[in-house]
C-alpha cells in the first residue's frame, strides 16, 4: 500500500521524506507554495536530490504536489484568474525538477456566473500554460460541492477534461470526504459509485486518493475533514474503499485533523486493517 499524509516541507523536501518515514508512509502530499498563495520558495537542488535518494532507498511512491487555496481558474476577477495562471504555470514548470508525478488541483468557484462560464474559464486557463514538455499529470480533485464550487460531480469533472487539450496529462483525484459529502454514497455502495465514475470519467483517469473521514452527513455538499473511523463514512467503508481492486493501487493521502503522531496512528491502523 502507498499511503502517506499531508506534511509540511518548511524545512525542505528532505525533512519532509524523513518525516513520512517516521510515521511509517511511503509517500506524502506538500503545498506548492503557501495555501493561501504567495512566492514559491527558491528550489534547492541539494535537498531535492537528497529527498530522491531516500525516495529511492525506501520504495517511496508518487509523491502528490497541492496547489494553493487561493488558485480559483474561475473567478469573475481579472487579476484572481491571473495570479491563478501564474501559478498554475510556474508550479508545472517547477514541478519538472521534483521527484513529484502527480499535482492536484481545486478546479474552481464560479462566484455566481455559473459552471458552464467558470469550466470554460478553467480550461482556458489550463489549455494556455499546460505544455507538453511538463511531466507531471495535473489532476482535478473531486470536491464536496460548498458554494459555487466546480468539480461537484463525475459529469462536471468529464466536462472539464472534455474541453483539455493535452487530456493525456490530467487526471482525477478523488476526495472521500468530499465525495461522500456530494452524494456519491461509498458507504453502501461503493461498487455503483466507482461504476459510475468509471462510466462518466474513466476509471484510468483515477490516480490519487484523498483519504478523509468527514464530520458532515452524506449528501451535505460540506467539506469538513474528520479523522479516519470517526466521522460518518466510518472505518469499516474506509477500509472496504482502500480495499478495492480500483484503489488499492493508488497513492493514498491523509488530509485528516492531525498531528503527526495521530497520521502514524491512522497509517498503522490501515497497513493492519488492509491486507
Ligand atoms: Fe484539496
Ligand atoms: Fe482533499
Ligand atoms: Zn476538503
Amino acid at each position: 500500500m502507498i499511503i502517506g499524509s499531508h506534511l509540511s516541507i518548511a524545512k525542505g523536501f528532505y525533512k519532509a521524506g524523513q518525516e513520512a518515514l517516521d510515521i511509517g508512509a511511503n509517500t506524502f502530499q506538500f503545498f506548492t507554495r503557501n495555501p493561501r498563495g504567495g512566492k514559491a520558495k527558491d528550489l534547492d537542488f541539494s535537498d531535492i536530490n537528497k529527498l530522491e535518494d531516500l525516495m529511492n532507498e525506501n520504495d517511496f511512491g508518487k509523491l502528490l504536489a497541492h496547489g494553493p487555496y487561493t488558485l480559483n481558474m474561475a473567478s469573475a476577477t481579472e487579476k484572481t484568474r491571473e495570479f491563478a495562471k501564474m501559478c498554475f504555470r510556474e508550479d508545472l514548470d517547477r514541478l519538472n525538477h521534483i521527484p513529484c508525478d502527480l499535482y492536484n488541483f481545486h478546479p474552481g468557484s464560479h462566484v455566481g456566473q455559473g459552471t458552464d462560464k467558470g469550466i470554460e474559464l478553467i480550461t482556458d486557463i489550463i489549455n494556455s500554460s499546460l505544455r507538453e514538455d511538463h511531466n507531471t499529470f495535473v489532476l482535478l480533485e473531486a470536491m464536496s460541492g460548498k458554494g459555487t464550487e466546480i468539480g461537484r460531480s463525475f459529469e462536471e469533472l468529464r466536462t472539464i477534461i472534455d474541453e483539455i487539450n493535452l487530456k493525456d496529462k490530467v487526471g482525477v483525484c478523488i476526495d472521500t470526504c468530499h465525495i461522500y459529502s456530494a452524494g456519491y454514497d461509498i458507504v453502501n455502495n461503493l461498487e455503483g459509485v466507482l461504476e459510475e465514475f468509471d462510466k462518466t470519467v474513466g476509471i484510468s483517469r483515477l490516480m490519487a486518493i484523498h483519504l478523509n473521514d468527514s464530520k458532515m452527513p452524506f449528501n451535505s455538499n460540506k467539506d469538513r475533514h474528520e479523522k479516519i473511523g470517526k466521522g460518518t463514512i466510518g472505518l469499516d467503508a474506509i477500509v472496504n474503499f482502500i480495499s478495492n481492486k480500483h484503489i488499492r493501487d493508488l497513492p493514498i493521502f491523509l488530509e485528516t485533523p492531525n498531528e503527526l503522531a495521530g497520521y502514524k496512528a491512522e497509517i498503522d491502523m490501515l497497513r493492519q486493517l488492509v491486507k
